[in-house]
């Protein structure tokens, strides 16, 4: 949905696409809290998840992907404590001994609006009024108006839920470790929307499979992409986007002087 061309490079080229400090960091977060919720709820402390960091870390550290970085000690000191810190904001939206749960990185795998789909849920809690499908995220939260679109992945997993337990999920959420929350409640309603846009995307998906068509979809994602050297449109997008911050710095220089 991003960029057809990026996902031609990926998925039919198979060209690497390296996993950056970010999502890396993320990832090292994600196993310290589905090591911790899987403990009693009493042992579910700030403490207890320092303690996972400290073993999880040598693993992580030694990762071909993690290596690939070339972190120094500085650098790889400040790659911990980033990851740290969306560990430790987990207690800034919740108090995780009082959660219910009821699986951890949970696979899910249905056939939605005729699509087949697969998934992996972070956490499934227990509630009074049902189950939850919860996400974390350890980027940043998104403005208000981009909040609703944030939440179809979760939504999706609401569905596979459903289509593979015959339990509608009551809700699902998004915990923006540090940040806040964003959820939403689970209805009919709401997952036949879901799915049929991914059906959409499905379909689009195959049309530009059979004619080989993968349109550049240029934006400011093209900074991060790692196919941006392949791609014209995305390198003019960069070299543009360059230009324009340099040209607000020389204003605001110039406003200042
Ligand atoms: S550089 Fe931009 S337009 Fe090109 S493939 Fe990457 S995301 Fe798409």
């Amino acid at each position: 949905m991003q960029c057809p061309r990026r996902w031609r490079f990926r998925y039919i080229d198979r060209l690497q696409d390296p996993p950056g400090e970010d999502a890396l960091a993320g990832s090292f977060a994600h196993r310290v809290l589905e090591l911790l919720m899987q403990r009693e709820p009493s042992q579910r402390t700030v403490a207890q998840a320092r303690v996972i960091a400290r073993s999880e870390w040598p693993e992580t550290e030694a990762a071909e992907d993690y290596q690939a970085l070339r972190h120094d000690e500085e650098q790889s000191r400040r790659f911990r404590w980033k990851a740290w810190t969306a560990v430790e904001g987990l207690w800034h939206l919740e108090d995780p001994a009082k959660v219910e749960v009821q699986a951890t990185e949970q696979g899910v795998e249905a056939e939605l609006a005729g699509v087949p789909f697969r998934g992996i849920v972070d956490r499934i809690e227990t509630e009074v009024d049902g189950i939850v499908v919860t996400d974390y995220k350890s980027g940043k939260a998104p403005p208000y108006r981009y909040r609703r679109s944030r939440l179809d992945q979760v939504l999706l997993y609401a569905a596979a839920v459903e289509a593979s337990t015959g339990e509608m999920p009551v809700r699902a959420r998004l915990l923006y470790l540090g940040q806040r929350t964003i959820g939403m409640d689970v209805n009919h309603e709401e997952i036949d929307a879901v799915t049929e846009k991914l059906a959409g995307t499905w379909s689009e998906i195959r049309t530009a499979c059979s004619e080989d068509e993968f349109e550049p979809r240029t934006g400011p994602l093209c900074g991060w992409c790692p196919y941006v050297s392949m791609c014209p449109q995305g390198a003019a997008e960069v070299a543009a986007a360059a230009e324009r911050k340099a040209a607000e710095e020389a204003r605001l220089v110039a406003l200042a002087s």
